[in-house]
């Protein structure tokens, strides 16, 4: 097992998000977690990135190794987890080499950063099109793209999706999901948050449901699709 997480609850403040949630992630596969507005998806991906604090009682390995005595920046540069977070984060007044390049400041393998640049733009063509524009200036597909090459940049080993089909039109999703799919093909580990439960299942192996702050159902991606009650809440009959 890659990942396990028992008991996660998180709270901001009085307001609490995660009410004791487990599921868990192996090595090599491509899990989803679904969820309406507000049910907790982005939480639990900040928490796992340490973005978050857990509150106690948690439990979060990943690789045997306790999650929670890691701060953020070392979940990504020694555990080799990274996030592409909703709304994508990125440095607006740099250019788009800039933006990959800054992802590996915390990197050992400095060898290997050319190589790995070169694998993103020949992920995304149209992003090596564009070298050498500023992050701000790409339309929001290019840059969900560049979120998504900027965390091939700083790990590989758990790569943590929010949302990477919002604001993309049909044509770019199937872009954006094809290249993940090579990620992962190429031995990166995918946990995805979305609210298009069809999209998350038809590329994922396994999905987990969340509704307010608690995990309601959870099984193969072809066993949730034909869950009536799921059909019922999430595709729309
Ligand atoms: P969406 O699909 O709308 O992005 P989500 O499933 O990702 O939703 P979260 O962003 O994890 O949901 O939010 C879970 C709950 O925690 C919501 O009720 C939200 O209002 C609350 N929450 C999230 N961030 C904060 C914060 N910084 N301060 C207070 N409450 C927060």
């Amino acid at each position: 097992m890659l990942l396990n997480v028992e008991n996660l609850r998180v709270s901001y403040g009085a307001i609490k998000a995660l009410h004791g949630i487990d599921f868990q992630v192996d090595e090599g596969e491509i899990v989803c977690i679904i969820g309406a507005n507000g049910a907790g998806k982005s939480t639990t991906l900040r928490a796992i990135s340490r973005l978050v604090n857990a509150d106690a009682g948690s439990k979060m390995d990943f690789m045997g190794k306790d999650l929670l005595k890691y701060q953020a920046d070392k979940v990504v540069s020694v555990l080799g987890i990274s996030q592409v977070p909703e709304g994508r984060r990125l440095f607006g007044n740099l250019t788009v080499t800039e933006n990959l390049t800054l992802a590996t400041f915390a990197r050992k393998d400095r060898e290997k950063i050319e190589q790995d640049l070169e694998r993103v733009f020949a992920l995304f063509p149209r992003l090596a099109e564009r070298k050498w524009q500023k992050a701000a200036t790409l339309s929001g597909g290019e840059q969900q793209m560049l979120a998504v090459g900027r965390a091939l940049m700083s790990g590989r080993k758990l790569m943590l999706l929010d949302e990477p089909s919002m604001g993309l039109a049909p044509k770019l999703m199937m872009t954006m999901f094809d290249a993940l799919k090579v990620i992962n093909d190429e031995g990166t580990t995918i946990l995805l948050v979305e609210q298009n439960a069809r999209l998350a299942l038809k590329f994922a192996q396994r999905g987990y449901v969340l509704e307010n702050g608690n995990l309601v159902l959870e099984g193969k991606s072809s066993v949730l699709l034909e869950d009536p009650n799921f059909k019922k809440a999430y595709l729309g009959g």
